[in-house]
């Protein structure tokens, strides 16, 4: 039995994460200043008598203080994100990501506290060698497109974890989060997943950004959070970087035609130019997919859900829950 921290545990992943490490009869405090997360997210957690939770900022010293000590183990998963969330907020955005992080780590490392930093795909930019491998090049466009600034933002976050591992022994690992997507994602960061089913809930039409040719590989949350914990409990992940998602690449295009069927929608497929989606200055992916080796020789990770099992799990979920 261990105790946990989990910054940003009223999130998306971090709330999931919270119910596996409970699951497992660990206590369990979450920090979350529910900027984008909810406590709708962790309504489940709440039941629970070792469940801890404070709804306040990371950039708090004093209290992240207090709750490093008393910790085991930490997940960092608090940051600014979402494409959405960046373009419009880009001060926050690296504010919170670099600063966040280095208030944490600078704590962790004082004690030498088991810890995991979430980092994310975006980090490898726009490089074309799909699947990204950990040792791949990142790629970033101009910084005057604001896209770049979050991606920069954690790159700078694996820089100073390494550092801090190099430097100070900290028991560290870093993973690199891909397209991750499940129950409780809000599509009002512009997550495509949650967007499209909302969309062909309602019969209205699904907005594929440019072509629609563009393609990712999403992985289930459930899955995820798994390999979280399992990364967590292996010493030979200290001091090291792993992609985690699914390597099942799909185009939008056809994720739009799968959720149209999944649902029973009657919805048309409306193309979006992207600089009507976002503004002129925004760049997407062509593709991004995660070369899945390393996580895989390691602790023998093997995602689960396929792309249609997830889709039918979020439909099932915005149905229950009556919207978006
Ligand atoms: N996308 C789309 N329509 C939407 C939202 C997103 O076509 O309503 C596209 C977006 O342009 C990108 C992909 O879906 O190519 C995934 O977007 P998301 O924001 O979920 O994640 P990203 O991989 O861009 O971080």
């Amino acid at each position: 039995m261990k105790h946990i921290l989990i910054t940003g545990g009223a999130g998306f992943i971090g709330s999931h994460l919270a119910d596996h490490l409970l699951a497992q009869g660990h206590t369990v405090t979450v920090i979350d200043d529910l900027s984008t997360g909810s406590i709708e997210n962790i309504d489940g957690c709440r039941q629970n008598p070792n469940f801890y939770y404070h709804i306040n900022t990371i950039m708090n010293e004093p209290l992240m203080a207090e709750l490093v000590d008393r910790a085991d183990e930490i997940y960092h998963l608090a940051a600014s994100v979402g494409v959405r969330l960046i373009v419009e907020k880009p001060v926050e955005t690296i504010e919170t990501n670099i600063r966040g992080t280095e208030i944490l780590l600078e704590l962790a490392a004082r004690k030498r506290k088991r810890t995991l930093i979430a980092s994310t795909s975006e980090i490898y930019g726009k490089s074309s060698k799909v699947p990204f491998t950990e040792d791949s090049d990142l790629v970033f466009g101009s910084t005057t497109r604001p896209r770049w600034g979050y991606a920069c933002s954690k790159a700078i976050d694996e820089f100073l974890a390494l550092a801090y591992h190099r430097e100070q022994k900290l028991p560290v690992t870093i993973v690199r989060l891909f397209n991750t997507v499940g129950p409780r994602q809000t599509g009002e960061y512009g997550m495509v997943i949650p967007r499209f089913v909302r969309q062909a809930l309602a019969g209205e039409p699904i907005t594929v950004y440019g072509d629609g040719s563009q393609s990712r590989a999403f992985g289930y949350v459930g899955d995820i959070v798994g390999a979280l914990a399992a990364l967590m409990d292996e010493p030979r992940a200290v001091g090291d970087v792993f992609n985690v998602g699914n390597d099942h690449e799909i185009t939008i295009r056809q994720l739009a035609e799968l959720i149209i069927q999944r649902a029973g929608s009657k919805s048309a497929i409306n193309l979006v130019p992207f600089e009507k989606a976002y503004d002129e200055n925004f760049e997407d992916l062509a593709r991004r997919v995660p070369d899945l080796r390393k996580i895989k020789s390691l602790i023998g990770y093997e995602p689960k859900l396929g792309i249609q099992e997830i889709v039918d799990r979020v439909i099932v979920y915005f149905r229950e829950k009556g919207g978006a």
